[in-house]
């Protein structure tokens, strides 16, 4: 894959940050295709009746047709700016400004794509240090302008969208210049990584001298690791490496008059954490330039390997009782009956004794196990380690999958997993070029109450679509093991009518209901920006949220850092 080039910046010179397609996932010229997975097409007709063949493929948007709302921005501040970062670092041009109007929800490419941008960062800076960035803070205080931090511009809660409202004039400040691994302290396993960085780039720079952050969200390609830390993030190998709060040791955070720094020690006690407090604040608290990282050396071994469980409550049950074992694998992760459907539909065409296996030994292995395609579940358990402790850890694990009547295959799945992980997001361009929306809502609960989540949520989504008159699909994996509980990963897509983001409202307001009637979090990893917003006082209750507000109103009492985004008032 190549970047995509970008439009040329106010002073005529390239921009100095490659950016994803404004209208959809990722670099121009890769998106998904179905030719070479035959069991695609009768997939999607059978569970959201898109028939493949004859659906009417959307051209791809041009952007000539978008009607831009002009700049805001004074001559003399965008010239302030340029006095700072340099003129080939400030750009008012529209494409640059609408690439960083939204992320890449389900909501923001359907608004993109209808050219809806009810208001968009009127000036877009790239600073390239720590004290540029300060200097493009004061001048926004001398202004009394607004800043909105940008990493990757790859999350999915409303986290970058400017207030349709909003009169004053808005700096989308994008970290993309400040991507370096400045310092790698071996003797403590720490790394001061600047906060623009994306997950290739600093993890080729660790890589480079034998450690990585082991922080590999799907959104890897495209995302910044100030962007993790000011949403909470978290990455498939968690269960090994921890999410990003655990991650994340020390920060920078440049803010009026001053840099908020949090040193990196292993564990602290002093006082309520402020760590904690930047973790998840979506730009609220200032702008993060430097993330102190712990990270690790390149494990000697990483495997991930496939298991099928005879049905969702045996699985559920397995990855529970891991947690609670001695083993401590890397990933454990669990799809239920519809998404293993779904990931076998998705699977290539195979050929020669791999077609065998697939089509004729498997199914035969399966029946004399009595199990039924419509109910099984594929699981995939990461280990890492030396080659001893990833034997030790199989062993431990594999112990557990058999007394829960499950089953290994192999390698064979994980390596196309772990190859295919980081493509999948370009499937909701494909499925919206095609009349059909599909998008993700997570959680996560306590052991206890986690199958209870699954089987509301499930009844609520599909109460949705009753209730719309449409045909639906939802699916679920178990990622993110923790003592006390895991993570529950929805994903749902319909075919949508005449407003798909009303339908879409209705379909993920019943799942997020779902999630705090039944004792799950908002959100395990994708933040609350202005999507999941509602539901806050529920989960964290009124109080909580009242200490929320008098942290923002406090730290910002002009509301000058990406205002209204977790607190939407
Ligand atoms: C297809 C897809 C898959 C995804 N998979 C995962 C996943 O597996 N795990 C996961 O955790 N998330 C996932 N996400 C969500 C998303 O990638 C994360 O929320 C990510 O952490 C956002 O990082 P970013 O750099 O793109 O931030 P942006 O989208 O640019 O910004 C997000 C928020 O953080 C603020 N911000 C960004 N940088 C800074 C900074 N330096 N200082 C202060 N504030 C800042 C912004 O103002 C905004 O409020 C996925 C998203 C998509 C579209």
């Amino acid at each position: 894959m190549t970047d995509t080039a970008v439009p040329a910046v106010s002073s005529g010179a390239a921009a100095p940050v490659a950016h994803m397609k404004w209208w959809g996932w990722g670099v121009e010229g890769v998106g998904f295709h179905h030719e070479d997975k035959p069991g695609f097409a009768p997939f999607v007709l059978q569970a959201v009746g898109l028939d493949l063949a004859t659906a009417p493929v959307a051209t791809e948007p041009a952007f000539e047709d978008v009607s831009v709302p002009a700049t805001r921005a004074s001559a003399a501040f965008v010239a302030r700016l340029a006095g700072i970062a340099g003129d080939a670092h400030v750009s008012t041009d529209d494409r640059l400004r609408v690439i960083h109007t939204y992320g890449k929800s389900l909501r923001d490419l359907v608004r993109v794509r209808a050219g809806e941008l009810p208001r968009v960062p009127d000036v877009v800076v790239y600073p390239g240090s720590e004290e540029e960035v300060a200097g493009v803070v004061e001048a926004a205080v001398a202004e009394g302008a607004v800043i909105i931090p940008f990493g990757g511009g790859s999350n999915i809660a409303g986290s970058l969208e400017p207030h349709p409202d909003e009169a004053r004039t808005i700096v989308s400040l994008d970290l993309g210049r400040l991507r370096e691994v400045l310092d790698v302290d071996e003797a403590s396993g720490l790394a001061r990584i600047q906060a623009g960085a994306l997950g290739p780039d600093l993890e080729a720079q660790l890589n480079a001298r034998g450690w990585t952050i082991g922080h590999f969200p799907d959104s890897f390609t495209h995302s910044s690791i100030g962007g993790w830390v000011a949403t909470r993030s978290s990455g498939m190998q968690s269960d090994r490496y921890g999410d990003i709060a655990d991650i994340a040791r020390g920060l920078r955070v440049v803010r009026p008059g001053g840099v908020l720094v949090i040193r990196p020690a292993p564990s602290a006690s002093n006082g309520p954490s402020v760590r904690e407090m930047v973790l998840g604040s979506e730009g609220r608290l200032g702008v993060i330039t430097e993330v102190t990282a712990q990270v690790r050396r390149i494990a000697e071994r990483r495997v991930i390997r496939g298991y099928f469980f005879p049905n969702w409550t045996a699985g559920l049950a397995a990855m529970q009782e891991i947690a609670e074992s001695d083993a401590a694998p890397s990933i454990t992760r669990i799809s239920d009956a519809r998404e293993t459907g779904f990931t076998l539909a998705t699977s290539k065409e195979r050929h020669g004794v791999d077609r065998l296996l697939a089509e004729k030994a498997l199914p035969g292995i399966m029946r004399g196990k009595g199990w039924t395609l419509d109910d099984i579940c594929l699981s995939f358990i990461g280990y890492e380690g030396s080659a001893e402790n990833v034997k030790r850890q199989r062993r431990l694990v594999e112990a557990i999958v058999r007394r829960h009547g499950g089953m290994g295959i192999g390698t064979g799945p994980g390596v196309l997993y772990d190859q295919k992980k980081f493509d999948t997001p370009y499937l909701r361009d494909f499925l919206l070029d095609r009349g059909a929306a599909g998008d993700v809502s997570e959680m996560a609960a306590p052991w206890s109450r986690l199958r209870e989540v699954y089987d509301s949520t499930i009844a609520a989504a599909n109460a949705a679509y009753d209730s719309l008159g449409i045909k639906g699909w939802i699916m679920c994996h178990l990622s993110h093991s923790y003592h006390s509980g895991a993570c529950l990963y929805f994903t749902f897509a319909f075919v949508f009518g005449d407003d798909p983001v009303g339908e879409y409202d209705t379909v993920k307001r019943a799942i997020q209901q779902s999630f705090v009637d039944h004792g799950g979090s908002i959100s395990h990893h994708h933040g609350v920006g202005v999507e999941h917003a509602p539901w806050l006082a529920q989960d964290i209750s009124p109080e909580g949220v009242a200490v929320m507000a008098g942290l923002f109103s406090s730290a910002d009492p002009a509301g000058m850092f990406n205002p209204r985004k977790v607190i939407t008032s």
